[in-house]
């Protein structure tokens, strides 16, 4: 970024309130704690707890949103594994199957021998009170995971950190694209418009995926800057849409989930789960899989021709087997 002769970072730096012209409904800037900011448009990259919601609800503009209440939890903390064997991965990643597993882990290497290992679960199944006894509570939740791999390697290692938690209760998909009356002028990205459930780890590659479509659009229309912010909010709609709709449909697998499930539930859930079994034995099918969830690939390349026909021959051969 330093090197781009037009782009000034200011460190450090709060927004507490948009500055906004109200016979316009427009932002025309921010206000900083140390003073304030002017411009054309305003990109709100804040985050899930960007002020902008509490900042249009005070002025009565609603954000439709679709909420789902997932109440995970993230329990994270760093450790020195023992020397005592070569380690061939740098990351090892532990699923849980829903909706009988709720817990789910990784282990990371950072450097040295220093690795750090967070176990996530649905729905209360850490008990934090537990986990935050010493050291001892942190190690023992990792036998609760489908497989013993991380415990294995943790078992006798050093703890170098205490345990952190973060919990996520609800993801949250502000509909942006959907407010008629959004001032003019700003424009959202990222988390501010959808945290969505992390386990899936596509946050991030959502948020450069409305990034490079920005990017697009900012050269396309250098001129009309105004136009820019409709523009987008439908472009980061038709971004998220799909993803959304993948996670979610995992995370209704178990009942506990509330919120507004999608359509066609019962048969996203039968084909994703089909996929996931496949995947494990069919390269084809794995190669696809894995592009969809890094998000190089659409959902809709797991409906190809070829991937439907071996999705029913597996179910239709696993049916006639029971
Ligand atoms: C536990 C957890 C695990 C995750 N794991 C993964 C993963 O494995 N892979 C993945 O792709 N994604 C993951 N994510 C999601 C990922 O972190 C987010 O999607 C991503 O960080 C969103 O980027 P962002 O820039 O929109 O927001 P953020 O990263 O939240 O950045 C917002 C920034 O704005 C700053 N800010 C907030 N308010 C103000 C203000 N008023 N004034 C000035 N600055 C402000 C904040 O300090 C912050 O630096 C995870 C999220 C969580 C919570």
């Amino acid at each position: 970024m330093k090197k781009i002769p037009n782009v000034t970072i200011q460190y450090n730096q709060i927004v507490q309130d948009y500055l906004y012209n109200k016979a316009e409904n427009r932002i025309i800037g921010v206000e900083l704690k140390t003073g304030s900011l002017r411009a054309d448009l305003v990109v709100d990259a804040s985050g899930v707890s960007s002020l902008t919601s509490s900042w249009m609800n005070k002025r009565g503009i609603s954000i439709p949103s679709e909420k789902v209440d997932i109440d995970l939890s993230y329990i994270s903390k760093q450790f020195e594994l023992n020397n005592h064997h070569e380690r061939d991965w740098k990351i090892k990643m532990i699923y849980p199957n829903p909706p009988q597993e709720k817990i789910g882990g990784t282990i990371s290497k950072v450097e040295g021998n220093r690795y750090i290992v967070t176990l996530m679960g649905y729905h209360g199944a850490i008990n934090e009170k537990e986990v935050l006894k010493g050291d001892r509570g942190f190690i023992e939740l990792s036998k609760k995971l489908p497989i013993l791999d991380i415990y294995q390697e943790i078992k006798e290692a050093k703890p170098l950190s205490k345990t952190s938690i973060y919990r996520i209760p609800t993801i949250i998909w502000r509909r942006f694209d959907k407010i008629g009356n959004l001032p003019n002028g700003l424009l959202l990205i990222g988390d501010t418009i959808c945290r969505i459930d992390p386990v899936f780890g596509q946050g991030m590659s959502i948020a450069i995926l409305e990034a490079l479509s920005l990017q697009k659009l900012l050269q396309q229309h250098k001129n009309e800057l105004h136009k820019i912010p409709r523009f987008f909010h439908k472009k980061s709609a038709s971004i998220i849409s799909p993803i959304w709709n993948m996670v979610i449909t995992e995370d209704y697998r178990y009942p506990a989930t509330t919120g507004k499930k999608p359509y066609g539930l019962t048969l996203q859930q039968w084909y994703a789960k089909n996929i996931f079994i496949l995947s494990s034995q069919n390269q084809d099918v794995y190669d696809n899989f894995v592009k969809v969830m890094n998000l190089v690939s659409p959902v809709s390349s797991l409906m190809k021709p070829s991937i439907i026909k071996n999705v029913l021959t597996h179910a239709f051969s696993k049916n006639s087997k029971s």
